[in-house]
């Protein structure tokens, strides 16, 4: 099963309990995968979906708001001919009828003006129309609508709660979408998908478990090119001397450190101080190789100036 519908699944199992957040779920279901019509003075609801719970859904909630049980057929349609209850449809979820069955309604803010109804609203938006990728590999979650002023107003819906989304227009859809991690986490949690946050936010943690050490051996390797690039400069220093004036005129202590220097060209200061004897600190081992190489300086100079 995919994460969307795992998701799904656990919105689907949300139960409403305020006429209030019922009225907004079903207004969502109309707007997204209904059409309302008029003609010849007959009004017309049709619902549908390819997703079969998605009508069993719908089916309940009309069945908790109106207490009226409407039929769907075998191809997860909804039809309602019945004029006095498509009033009183229209009435409770503030959509609009249309001439041609095309246009879909923006939201009505007054159905959603309470939070509990504009996260009803969202929830049920998502069930409709939404889809998330699998954060193993993106994060990316979208809803794709048909219309271009209710995605406008879905948009200004869950902008609400703080969470910018943007729209893209793609085959004639509008498609309503957030990249960021952390908005998706928000919207999660707008949606009450509790299991699904749950499970994004553990992938995320150890994605950035995973990030830190990349960060780290990065930082690492930085760090040992440094090392590297101090030891190749030093030993240069130490051949200059060497061949200039041999290694034997300077003084005991720094003859022995040039020597372990050049027999360890890769080791840290530390480890080069360890193989002194007596062994020597960080510090001391960092002033003797500077002091060989300000004497390889001078020498350098006496070269040019000589
Ligand atoms: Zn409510």
């Amino acid at each position: 099963m995919s994460y969307s519908s795992d998701i799904k699944k656990e919105l689907l199992s949300y139960n409403y309990t305020g006429r209030h957040c019922l009225a907004a779920a079903l207004a969502a279901i109309i707007n997204i995968n209904g059409y309302v019509g008029t003609r010849d003075g007959q009004t017309t609801i049709i619902i549908h979906s390819d997703n079969p719970d998605l009508i069993a859904k719908t089916v309940d909630i009309t069945d908790d708001l109106f207490c009226r049980r409407i039929s769907k057929d075998k191809r997860n349609n909804i039809v309602i001919e019945d004029q006095k209850f498509i009033s009183e449809i229209l009435k409770t979820t503030g959509v609009k009828d249309s001439t041609d069955f095309s246009v879909a309604s923006p939201i009505d803010f007054y159905v959603v003006s309470k939070t509990c109804c504009k996260r009803a609203y969202i929830r049920t938006a998502f069930l409709c129309c939404g889809s998330i990728s699998d954060p193993h590999k993106h994060y990316h979650i979208e809803f794709v609508d048909n219309d271009y002023e209710h995605a406008d107003s879905l948009k200004r819906l869950i902008a609400s709660f703080g969470i910018n989304m943007k729209i893209v227009e793609r085959k004639n859809h509008f498609v309503v979408y957030c990249k960021e991690a952390e908005l998706i986490v928000d919207l999660l949690n707008v949606m009450s998908a509790h299991r699904a946050l749950l499970e994004f936010e553990n992938l995320r943690v150890v994605k950035g478990v995973r990030n830190n050490v990349n960060r780290l051996v990065n930082c690492e390797t930085a760090n040992l090119n440094k090392v590297i690039s101090a030891s190749v400069r030093q030993i240069k220093a130490i051949e200059y001397v060497a061949e200039r004036i041999g290694l034997d005129h300077l003084p005991d202590n720094l003859k022995k450190m040039a020597e372990i220097r050049v027999m360890y060209p890769d080791a840290s200061l530390k480890e080069l101080g360890e193989k002194m004897t007596p062994p020597v600190g960080k510090s001391g081992v960092n002033h003797r190789l500077n002091k060989i190489c300000e004497i390889a300086d001078k020498l350098k100079g006496e070269n040019n100036y000589g």
